[in-house]
C-alpha cells in the first residue's frame, strides 16, 4: 500500500540522515513532511517540500526544505551538492508561481549567531515588499 511504502521511505531517509549527521533530533518540520501536523504546502516532490511560514516576514514567505534531515547548512557534505542545487531551483520556481516577478530574498540561517531556530535545513523565500540591506 501507499502507507507501507511511505514508511519504507521514512525509515530509509532517517537511516541516511543518521549515518551522515549522527543522530539529529527530528524537528517540527519532520511532522510537516510526515503530514502529522498541518502546513500550507505549496510544492512537493520526492526530495523537497515548500510551505508557508507561520510567522511571515512579508506578503509572501515560504520555506523550502529537504525531506532528508540535514540539520544545518554548516553540516552539508560534498554529496549534498545536487540536493542543495535542487532546493534552490525549487525556491526559484515556487517564487515565480507566487508571482514574485520583481525580486525577493533568500535566507538560510545557521546556528546561534545566524538566529536559526529550527534545526532542519530550510531556505526562507521572502517577497512582496522592498527589502533592506544589511539584514538584521
Ligand atoms: P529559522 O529561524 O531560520 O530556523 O526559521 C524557522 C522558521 O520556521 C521561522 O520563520 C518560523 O516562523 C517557521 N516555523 C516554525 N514552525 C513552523 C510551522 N509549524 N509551520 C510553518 N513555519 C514554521
Amino acid at each position: 500500500s501507499t502507507d507501507s511504502s511511505d514508511e519504507v521511505t521514512k525509515s530509509r531517509l532517517a537511516a541516511e540522515a543518521q549515518k551522515k549527521y549522527g543522530n539529529p533530533p527530528p524537528t517540527i518540520f519532520s511532522k510537516i513532511i510526515n503530514k502529522t501536523i498541518p502546513a500550507d504546502i505549496i510544492y512537493e516532490d520526492e526530495k523537497s517540500l515548500a510551505f508557508r511560514d507561520v510567522n511571515p516576514q512579508g506578503p509572501v514567505h515560504f520555506l523550502v526544505i529537504p525531506k532528508t534531515l540535514i540539520p544545518r547548512i554548516s553540516l552539508v557534505a560534498d554529496d549534498d551538492t545536487e540536493l542543495l542545487g535542487h532546493l534552490l531551483v525549487v525556491a526559484s520556481k515556487v517564487a515565480k508561481k507566487e508571482g514574485l516577478t520583481k525580486g525577493y530574498r533568500l535566507v538560510i540561517n545557521d546556528g546561534p549567531l545566524g538566529a536559526q531556530s529550527v534545526y532542519h535545513l530550510h531556505i526562507h523565500v521572502i517577497g512582496g515588499r522592498q527589502m533592506g540591506w544589511p539584514p538584521g
